[in-house]
C-alpha cells in the first residue's frame, strides 16, 4: 500500500456516535465536504479525511492501516483486543467523554440472583463474546456464552437465553423487557483509538495536533467561567461555595483598594441557587459565560 499523506479517521456512518463525534470534529476547528455516496468526508483545512462505517469495522480498518486514527466505544475496541490474535493491534489514545453507557448482565425481573455465581449452568446471550467470557473467567463461573448480532434483550423471552450481557445506558430498554442489572462488567465512553504504532511522517504531526486540539475542547466541556467582584477577604467563602472550580485568577481593580476581580472556571452548571450563595458569601456583578475551547 502507498503511503498516504492525509490523515484518514474512521468514524460510525450512522448511530449514537455518529453525531457527537462529527461535533467534537467541528469544534476542533476541521471542516468537511461529503462525498455523493456518503462514505467518505474530504478536509477542507487540515489534511484530514473521514471514512464513514460501521462501528464494527473500524477496529480492523485501522488494524489494516486503512485508517490512521477511529472514533468507537470502548466496548468495541475491548472486544477486538480481547480477541488474542488483535491484542497489541490497537491503542487506545484518548477518551473521549461522550457515549458513556456499560455493558452489564441482566436477568429476568423474577429471577433470583446472589452474585456472579447464581451465573453457573446459565445461557447469557451477548453480542461481546469475548469481555464476557473473561468476566466469567475472572470468577470461575461455568456460564455458555450465546453469541447473538442483535437484539439481545428479547433472548430470554423466546427462551433462547436466561440472561443478556448488553449495553445498557438508562436501563429503559431493560425494564421494557422485564430485565433487571445485576453485574457490570465494563463501563464504556467513546474513544479515540490508533494502531499500535502511529505513522512516523507527517501524519503524526496532525495527530498531536488533533490530540491537544481534543484535550482543549472535553477538558472544557460544559464548564463556565466564573466572573465577579468582592472584597479581597469575601474570597475564601466565595471559593468554598464553588466546590471542583480551579484556583481563582485575581486582579486589584484600580482606585478601590481591597477589591478584587474574580475569574475561576467552574465545571458543569452554575444554578441561580449557588449564584445566590456566592452573592451572600460577598460576590457582586456576577458572570457567567460558557467556555468553548481551551489551549493551555
Ligand atoms: P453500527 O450500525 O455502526 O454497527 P450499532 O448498532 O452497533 O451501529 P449503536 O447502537 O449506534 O451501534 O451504538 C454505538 C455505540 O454507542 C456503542 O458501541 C456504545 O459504545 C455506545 N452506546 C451508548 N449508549 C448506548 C446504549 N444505550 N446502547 C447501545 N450502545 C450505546
Ligand atoms: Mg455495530
Amino acid at each position: 500500500m502507498t503511503p498516504r499523506e492525509r490523515l484518514r479517521i474512521a468514524v460510525q456512518k450512522s448511530g449514537r456516535l455518529s453525531q457527537p463525534c462529527l461535533d467534537l470534529l467541528d469544534r476542533c476547528g476541521l471542516r468537511f465536504r461529503r462525498s455523493r455516496d456518503g462514505l467518505f468526508c474530504f478536509g477542507e483545512g487540515e489534511p484530514v479525511d473521514l471514512l464513514l462505517v460501521r462501528d464494527d469495522d473500524i477496529p480492523g480498518l485501522i488494524a489494516q492501516g486503512v485508517c490512521d486514527l477511529g472514533v468507537v466505544g470502548r466496548n468495541v475496541l475491548d472486544e477486538y483486543s480481547a480477541d488474542a490474535a488483535n491484542q497489541a493491534r490497537l491503542q487506545l489514545l484518548q477518551p473521549l467523554g461522550f457515549g458513556q453507557c456499560r455493558l452489564s448482565i441482566a436477568v429476568p425481573q423474577d429471577a433470583a440472583y446472589a452474585g456472579a455465581r447464581s451465573l453457573a449452568g446459565q445461557r447469557i446471550a451477548t453480542t461481546y463474546p469475548r469481555l464476557l467470557r473473561r468476566w466469567l473467567g475472572q470468577r470461575e463461573v461455568a456460564a455458555e456464552v450465546v453469541t447473538l448480532s442483535g437484539s439481545v434483550e428479547i433472548a430470554p423471552r423466546l427462551g433462547t437465553a436466561d440472561a443478556i450481557c448488553d449495553l445498557v445506558q438508562s436501563g429503559v430498554t431493560l425494564a421494557a423487557n422485564q430485565l433487571r442489572e445485576v453485574e457490570c462488567v465494563l463501563d464504556s465512553e467513546a474513544v479515540l483509538v490508533a494502531a499500535a504504532t502511529l505513522p512516523a511522517d507527517a501524519r503524526r504531526d496532525v495527530i498531536d495536533l488533533l490530540l491537544r486540539r481534543i484535550d482543549g475542547v472535553t477538558r472544557v466541556r460544559g464548564s463556565r467561567l466564573l466572573l465577579l467582584q468582592a472584597a479581597r477577604g469575601c474570597v475564601e467563602a466565595i471559593m468554598a461555595a464553588l466546590p471542583g472550580a480551579t484556583r481563582p485568577t485575581l486582579l486589584q481593580m484600580d482606585g478601590q483598594p481591597g477589591q478584587v476581580m474574580l475569574q475561576a472556571l467552574c465545571p458543569g452548571e452554575l444554578g441561580w441557587k449557588q449564584l445566590e450563595a456566592i452573592q451572600r458569601a460577598g460576590a457582586r456583578e456576577l458572570f457567567v459565560l460558557p467556555v468553548e475551547r481551551a489551549l493551555a
